[in-house]
């Protein structure tokens, strides 16, 4: 599904564009519709699963559409960092809409206390706050919580962990009973299930975490043009040991060109995808396991399938599109207590590498890369940037090519939320 396909408002629909969001991650996909009705949610998600857009995006809108001079939500997580993220997203997504936000966190001077307090009387739409902060503006009756929709808590159980839990629950006796409560956290142990209970209503229950990679894979990566991929696998295969290798791909299309590439340069190679029917699959399979073939080339969903315990080196031949088709690929090795390894091919374009980016945010660490050996081409540099470069009006352009204009062309959308 992709954005367009909903009818956001119109300048909601710009900055999605411009934070180069085209389709939606699957939990912006499960959520999306029911916070527009207004369900209360409890879900499982972890960062890197584009949880934060799939609750703001909704947020922003209702406020884009059904603007009010009260606060319309407030968003409490665990840290000022993850504060700080939150309301530099609500920035990107709400800058083509008059929609304010405002960070509330710990520590502080004067001015930022200030600060804080200016913004909670003056009503931003979006308080993104830390819980201890916000109960002490509370307290001190800085803010009115009339008007309040909606309510967010973020990583909430780091929050439970933190102690913030008879904050979270005094901020809560302040708020209106008659509100929509969503609730992200990326584990759902006993404690969070009670609290949940507690403070929302009949919610939608949904689970997104992406498991990680087994720690018997050794990951790797290489920068890699195109033109010297196949190259380069050779370069890793010829004259090696190894018996059993899958390479992924992302299309058919891609699995085809590489299988035919790759039979030029080495033995043993077959392919699988959804152009053969089942009996042809169910014998490149069976072949591939009693190790007769070497190389499988094969497309994500064709793979899914796959459960050999034997494969030893799993190549991504191009960066899987989100992190959970990378946990799935990699999954296939280091199966059944052995080891194994994952190697990924990043090229230059921007696509691959802020997709690579996504999942090393998933992964929670950068993944080795190994240097390109000098005969196999120039290695393209690793610059990752989740901003496109496309426009230079939005605050995730920053420093990005200038298309002469000041502002972006507005395409015009239908303003009201398809249901
Ligand atoms: P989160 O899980 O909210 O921490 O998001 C992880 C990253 O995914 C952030 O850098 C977001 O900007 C990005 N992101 C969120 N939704 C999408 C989408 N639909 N397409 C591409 N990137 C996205």
């Amino acid at each position: 599904m992709k954005f367009v396909d909903y009818s956001f408002d119109a300048g909601l629909m710009e900055a999605i564009d411009s934070m180069g969001y085209e389709t939606l991650t699957p939990i912006q996909e499960a959520v999306l519709g029911p916070i527009l009705e207004g369900r209360d949610i409890i879900g499982c998600a972890q960062t890197g699963t584009g949880k934060t857009a799939a609750y703001l995006i909704p947020l922003i809108n209702q406020i884009a559409t059904n603007p009010t001079n009260t606060t319309s939500a407030i968003i409490i997580v665990p840290t000022r960092e993850l504060a700080m993220q939150i309301d530099q997203q609500v920035a990107g997504l709400g800058y083509f809409v008059s929609v304010s936000s405002k960070a509330v966190y710990g520590g502080g001077d004067a001015v930022e206390y200030d600060t804080h307090r200016k913004a909670l009387m003056t009503n931003s739409d979006i308080i993104v706050a830390t819980p201890g902060k916000l109960m002490m503006h509370l307290n001190m009756g800085h803010f009115s919580s009339e008007g309040l929709r909606c309510l967010v808590l973020d990583e909430a159980d780091r929050m439970l962990d933190m102690g913030f839990i008879e904050d979270i629950q005094k901020i809560i006796s302040f708020l209106p009973e008659e509100r929509q409560t969503l609730m992200f956290s990326a584990t759902m142990p006993p404690k969070i299930r009670e609290f949940a209970k507690k403070i929302l209503k009949d919610p939608l229950e949904l689970n997104f975490a992406v498991s990680k990679p087994s720690e018997s894979v050794l990951q790797a990566a290489y920068l890699v043009n195109n033109e010297n991929k196949i190259q380069l696998v050779s370069h890793l295969l010829e004259g090696k040991e190894m018996k059993s290798v899958l390479i992924f791909a992302s299309t058919k299309q891609a699995v085809k060109n590489i299988a035919h590439e790759l039979k030029r340069v080495l033995n043993s190679v077959e392919e699988i995808h959804s152009d053969l029917d089942q009996q042809a699959r169910e014998n490149v399979l069976l072949r591939f396991r009693n190790q007769q073939t070497r190389i499988l080339v094969a497309t994500d969903v064709l793979a899914r399938g796959i459960d050999i315990d034997t494969i030893e080196l799993v190549i991504n031949y191009d960066v899987p599109h989100d992190p959970e088709d990378y946990v799935h690929r990699v999954g296939r090795t280091a199966r059944a207590e052995r080891e194994g390894v994952a190697l990924t091919f990043i090229n230059k374009e921007r696509k691959e590498q802020n997709a690579f980016k996504q999942i090393e945010i998933m992964l929670e660490g950068d993944v080795y890369k190994i240097s390109l050996p000098k005969e196999l081409g120039e290695a393209p540099e690793y610059n990752p940037s989740n901003s496109p470069t496309r426009r230079s009006t939005h605050p995730r352009n920053k420093g990005a090519k200038s298309n002469g204009s000041a502002r972006p062309v507005t395409k015009k959308r239908d303003s009201k939320p398809r249901k």
